[in-house]
């Protein structure tokens, strides 16, 4: 790791993880869900954000933080509050009460074009969270527009298809012209690097997207494969959790369509992800095959939809996609 700040994302989101892995299994625990406990999301969803942004604003004293998550939940449930707190005291002791409400609504930075920010989702695929699926806390950092760092937990992933161990939970992390690495999040095995799979055939290609219909257009999705000669079903992941399939070789392509015509992709659902496709090897755009544009706040409003591929495929799927949405 040569950029000391990745150092810090990377423990930050180890700490988040082991949070979230924590509340779902006291909530396994337990085996009901009385109205005291929560919603195991809602718990681990702030206690996430209030260890990453606490963690990096004691390395970083002046970061800007955009973030999904905001305070005003807690701060009119005293209840919820200490129940979080809870939860993140068992990875940060020292902190109180106050500091980690500073910390959860620290993360309502505005983004844009200008200096540097990081972006946090602490619990993407909240839907896969609840059904004991795949999630990841995703973390980056964005220099003038431009992603520079990115950071992947993903505690429900088995084994990255590039790496040769299995473990549950890993952990993916890279920069901008630095490559991309992965390891268990428990430690124990060395970090490996990273890679698109070099597939050139649409036929044998893996495909994924969303488990939930409300975020891609799977029938559409369904007839551009058709169109390409794909074989194989798509493989369902929530998360950006798909992201890392394409980054380590696990998918080749990653295809999110729109499902409604207004709908603004968050930048937190995409800019680490995006930059570990991108860093090993791979190519991101928007299904259009225009550029995702971190630089415009909070959202990706300039952009319809997600294209993540190993690069060889990227430019015959978005003919495909040109032809069926065309139709
Ligand atoms: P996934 O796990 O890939 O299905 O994506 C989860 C993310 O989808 C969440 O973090 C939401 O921000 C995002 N989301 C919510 N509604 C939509 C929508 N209508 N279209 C696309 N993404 C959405
Ligand atoms: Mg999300």
């Amino acid at each position: 790791m040569v950029d000391p700040e990745l150092q810090v994302a990377v423990g930050a989101v180890v700490q988040a993880a082991r949070l979230c892995e924590a509340v779902r299994a006291a909530q396994g625990g337990t085996g009901t869900i009385t109205k005291a406990d929560y919603s195991p999301v809602t718990v681990a969803d702030f206690g996430s954000q209030a260890l990453v942004i606490d963690a990096l604003r004691r390395a970083l004293p002046s970061v800007s933080i955009v973030a999904e998550e905001d305070a005003e939940a807690l701060l009119a449930d005293r209840p919820l509050a200490e129940r979080v707190l809870a939860f993140v005291r068992a990875e940060a002791s020292g902190l109180s009460l106050e500091g980690m409400l500073s910390a959860i609504g620290a993360g309502d930075g505005a983004g844009g074009r200008v200096g540097r920010f990081w972006t946090l989702d602490p619990i993407d695929g909240t839907k896969g969270f609840i059904r004991g699926d795949h999630y990841a806390v995703a973390l980056a950092r964005v220099d003038g527009g431009t992603v520079t760092l990115g950071v992947l937990g993903c505690p429900s992933l088995v084994r990255p298809a590039c790496v040769t161990a299995a473990a549950p939970g890993w952990i993916f992390y890279g920069e901008r012209c630095g490559g991309v690495w992965c390891r268990p999040l428990a430690g124990g095995v060395p970090p490996q690097a990273v890679q698109v799979s070099q597939r050139m055939s649409l036929r044998e290609a893996v495909f994924c997207e969303s488990v939930e219909k409300g975020h891609t257009a799977q029938g559409a999705a369904a007839r551009i494969c058709a169109l390409l000669g794909v074989a194989a079903a798509p493989l369902r992941m929530d998360s950006q959790c798909k992201y890392a399939a394409v980054a380590s070789g696990m998918a080749d392509v990653y295809l999110r369509l729109p499902t409604q015509a207004g709908y603004e992709e968050k930048i937190w659902d995409h800019a680490a992800g995006a930059l570990l496709v991108e860093q090993a090897g791979g190519r991101v755009t928007d299904v259009m095959g225009a550029d995702l544009d971190f630089s415009q706040g909070r959202t990706l409003r300039m952009n319809k939809g997600v294209l993540a591929t190993n690069g060889h495929l990227h430019a015959a799927v978005l003919g495909a996609i040109a032809a069926v949405l065309g139709e």
